[in-house]
């Protein structure tokens, strides 16, 4: 299995760590490729998770962008998102290697309350650290851990956010390796979890891929999905890397003022390492890791997975930017077109559509990966409704 994507990966992590991570690979090797594992997941995606999930054609919104826009619905699995299809095969496989526990990192608590129902599902018990400024901003998802019968550790040092619960959940990690396997939640930090989570979301474009070629009889033109650690974009892109597609990852530029915080790494970062990995990376001129923004909490982070560096660094996909402003727009425009209220994550990819209609040639396919569904975000788009113009 690679660790590098080109000069990007690795495992720049503690010698403690090694044991664990290796443990990971090798339960990888073992596991999936076969065949009970995969029906086993095949089984919790279809039957609990809800897949396959829909490729829905937007009339109304194409007709206004002046090309035809499909949305692969991951806003419609069980949990709102995505990310329940990367936290099933991690159970499953944690199930498999003995483990009796999940560990988690979670920053808006989507991925928290996904591992928390995974692990409720499977008979695992779930530890979930979450940053104390998080707790607070997302009472909600921290009271459905809780319900779920997951433990929620509020990490009150650093920047009490998502980077500082990642360290605390690899340290219970490493402590408790016998009886725990980190879930981790996007497809970043150290080897194999890059590979292992790009796995695991891959279905998103597998799925899609047939459902195109069975409706237009070819592959989509363009594919558009947002980029926060990485994981629904690699997902959605997956299998169309070896095609001839348009592929458009979509970062989150914040306020877009001139100095601002964003979540934008590969637009505004250069190569460092944080959580294991080399990739692109916020930081400062001496290598301070810098803080990041986005109106999105799932896109608040100031790194990114390996392979999207890489995939960049070769040109093989474009990496735009949404502003805050743009993604609320976007937002809006599904709602009013189509009946759907997307996350705000995804509503980056939309955003990014508006900007760059002109660029894009009528009776274009485009696809656009829905990662999650809005709910979560109501009160964030209520404060910022003077941003939406009607
Ligand atoms: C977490 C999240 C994201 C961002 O994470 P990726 O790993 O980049 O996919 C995007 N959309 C939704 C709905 C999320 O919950």
């Amino acid at each position: 299995m690679k660790a590098y994507y080109g000069e990007f990966g690795g495992q720049y992590v503690p010698e403690t760590l090694m044991p664990p991570l290796m443990e990971l690979e090798e339960a990888m090797d073992v596991h999936l490729a076969d065949q009970t594992f995969q029906s086993e997941l095949s089984d919790l995606l279809n039957n609990y998770a809800g897949r396959p999930t829909p490729l829905t054609l937007c009339p109304t919104l194409s007709k206004e962008l002046g090309f035809t826009v499909r949305l692969k619905r991951e806003d419609l699995l069980h949990t709102g998102s995505h990310k329940i299809n990367n936290a099933l095969g991690q159970a499953l496989l944690a199930q498999k290697m003995g483990k009796t526990e999940l560990v988690a990192e979670t920053g808006a608590g989507q991925h928290g309350v996904a591992v928390a129902t995974v692990a409720a599902r499977l008979g695992l018990s779930a530890t979930i650290f979450m940053g104390s400024v998080d707790v607070e901003r997302q009472r909600m998802n921290v009271e459905r851990m809780r319900l779920l019968g997951a433990k929620v550790e509020s990490v009150s040092h650093g920047t009490q956010t998502l980077k500082d619960a990642i360290n605390e959940a690899l340290r219970y990690w490493i402590v408790n390796q016998k009886t725990v396997h980190y879930c981790f939640g996007t497809a970043a930090g150290p080897h194999p979890f890059p590979s292992l989570v790009r796995g695991f979301q891959s279905i998103i474009s597998l799925e899609a891929r047939d459902a195109y070629q069975k409706i237009i009889g070819r592959s989509p033109d363009m594919v558009v999905a947002a980029v926060g650690g990485g994981s629904n974009s690699i997902g959605a892109f997956a299998h169309f890397i070896p095609l001839v597609v348009d592929l458009v990852g979509v970062e989150a530029a914040g306020t877009g003022e001139e100095g601002c915080y964003n979540s934008a790494p590969i637009n505004l970062g250069r190569p460092g390492i944080l959580h294991g990995q080399r990739s692109m990376l916020l930081q400062t001129a001496s290598g301070q890791v810098l803080p990041s923004h986005s109106i999105s909490a799932g896109l608040d982070y100031p790194s990114v997975g390996p392979e999207h560096s890489y995939l960049h660094s070769i040109g093989r996909v474009r990496y735009g930017l949404a502003n805050d402003r743009e993604a609320l727009e976007g937002f809006s425009l599904l709602a009013r077109t189509e009946g759907i209220l997307p996350a705000l994550e995804p509503s980056h990819a939309l955003g990014w559509l508006i900007t760059n209609q002109a660029k894009i040639p009528p009776r274009s396919e485009v696809m656009v990966c829905l990662s999650g569904r809005g709910d979560k975000d109501l009160d964030i788009v209520l404060s910022h409704l003077d941003a939406i113009k009607n």
